[in-house]
């Protein structure tokens, strides 16, 4: 491949034109292996960001694209529909909680949380009271479109770059209580001041329920969501749950929200959507919210994406929620989640280690100071391994098809990279 080129032309997510690193080039991937073009063989660590829950080139999802191709790859969804479509918001509505009964398809995470926005936005337009803020978490991450940004950790996003252009919205400190630490009621304190200080300009409250990925990679107390939602009740704010990461199985409960048995009014689903295979994403939200917008001045819900509900992403979506309805995700992630509990404490040990975390197909390394990327990268593929880490957390979130080898392979390679002080940043 003509890495000589893609240095020089193509942006690659986050990088810069004046100091890029060389990419590795991917010539085929199969089940839990990247094959690079050398023939060098990569066990994945990162399910391409959270999507590959069932593995490369799978062969049921591959069979429902090829099938679909034979019919139709695309169509408008303004006036038409169509099976695939009809198929997927079906399923959609039978997986997540009951409350939700509108779906509305989307091509990208960020372009989900855009529409849960304005759907909350117009929820209270219709109701003819003016609530221009969202109340949002430090520490989260929503997508990197300008109304998804204006949510997302000023800090990790630079909002400051933006001034001026981006809303500025209310930011409760993030949780502190972990995942399976006991629970500590001063930890909901900010989020329930700020609330009671502001909820009269809210229109909703929008989080990352349980884990906060991009943002920090934090699993928090299912405590704080339970009293998020008691909260949002109390004031009569809309909770949007943004589940783009947690989604379909990845924290060990289908969505994330089961760990607090709550609803949201509005849920926004991405990433492994489709099973890792093409950009797709959707907002479902309640009868009474929906309704409530289409009574409005506008007299619908104003948006309408012109891939929207892509009839091949619909149809690898339904293959990928059929795999999902026979209920091998949970012994894969339970088993999963032990074998990182069994692995990841020994890293402990190590000085560089501030704390290791796990969660269901999710496991975080976090250390004092950040990697060096360039020989870290290096590293891990010299040892057979793709994991891409970020300032200080080296994190794991690996297809649900992986097994133990696979996931002792993952630790293995973070455990030697710990050895190596040109791995870190001095
Ligand atoms: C990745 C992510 C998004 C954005 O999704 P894109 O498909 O990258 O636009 C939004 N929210 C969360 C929690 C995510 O992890």
């Amino acid at each position: 491949m003509d890495l000589e080129f893609d240095r020089q032309h193509i942006w690659h997510p986050y990088t810069s034109t004046t100091n890029p690193l060389t990419c590795y080039p991917v010539e085929s991937a199969s089940g839990v292996t990247l094959t690079l073009e050398n023939g060098t063989n990569l066990i994945d660590g990162m399910s391409s960001w959270w999507a590959t829950i069932h593995g490369y080139n799978h062969p049921v999802l591959n069979d429902a694209l090829h099938a679909q191709t034979q019919k139709m790859a695309h169509v408008m969804f303004g006036g038409i529909t169509h099976q695939p479509a009809i198929d997927l918001c079906k399923s959609l509505i039978e997986l997540t909680p009951d409350n939700l009964q509108h779906v509305f398809l989307a091509d990208s995470g960020s372009v989900a949380v855009e529409v849960s926005l304005k759907m909350a936005l117009q929820y209270w337009h219709a109701r003819g009271e003016s609530r221009p803020k969202f109340l949002t978490l430090s520490h989260g991450y929503h997508g990197d479109t300008f109304a998804a940004m204006s949510v997302t950790d000023p800090n990790n996003s630079m909002h400051s770059l933006y001034k001026g252009f981006l809303p500025e919205h209310i930011f409760a400190t993030s949780p502190t209580c972990g995942f399976w630490d006991e629970w500590q009621e001063n930890d909901i304190m900010d989020f329930a001041n700020k609330l009671r200080c502001h909820h009269q300009e809210i229109a909703a409250v929008i989080l990352e329920p349980i884990v906060q990925g991009a943002g920090g990679m934090r699993l928090y107390n299912p405590m704080y969501l339970q009293r998020v939602r008691e909260l949002c009740d109390d004031y009569g704010v809309l909770l949007i749950a943004d589940e783009i990461a947690t989604g379909f199985g990845r924290t060990g409960k289908l969505f994330a929200c089961e760990h607090a048995n709550i609803k949201p009014d509005i849920l926004c689903v991405g990433k492994a959507l489709t099973g890792g295979y093409m950009t797709l994403s959707a907002t479902l939200t309640s009868k009474h919210v929906a309704d409530t917008v289409c009574g409005g001045e506008a007299g619908c819900f104003m948006h309408g994406p012109t891939f929207m509900a892509n009839p091949l992403a619909c149809a690898v979506a339904n293959a990928s929620l059929n795999l999902i309805k026979t209920g091998e995700w949970q012994t894969q992630t339970r088993d999963i989640q032990r074998w990182f509990a069994q692995y990841l404490p020994k890293l402990k040990e190590s000085t560089r280690v501030k704390d290791v975390r796990w969660l269901g197909a999710i496991g975080v390394v976090e250390t004092h100071i950040p990697v060096r990327m360039d020989t870290i990268q290096q590293h891990f593929v010299d040892r057979g391994v793709w994991i891409r880490p970020f300032g200080r957390l080296i994190y794991m979130m690996p297809p649900f098809i992986s097994n133990e080898a696979n996931i002792a392979q993952l630790v293995n390679a973070i455990e030697s990279a710990l050895l190596r002080d040109d791995c870190f940043a001095s």
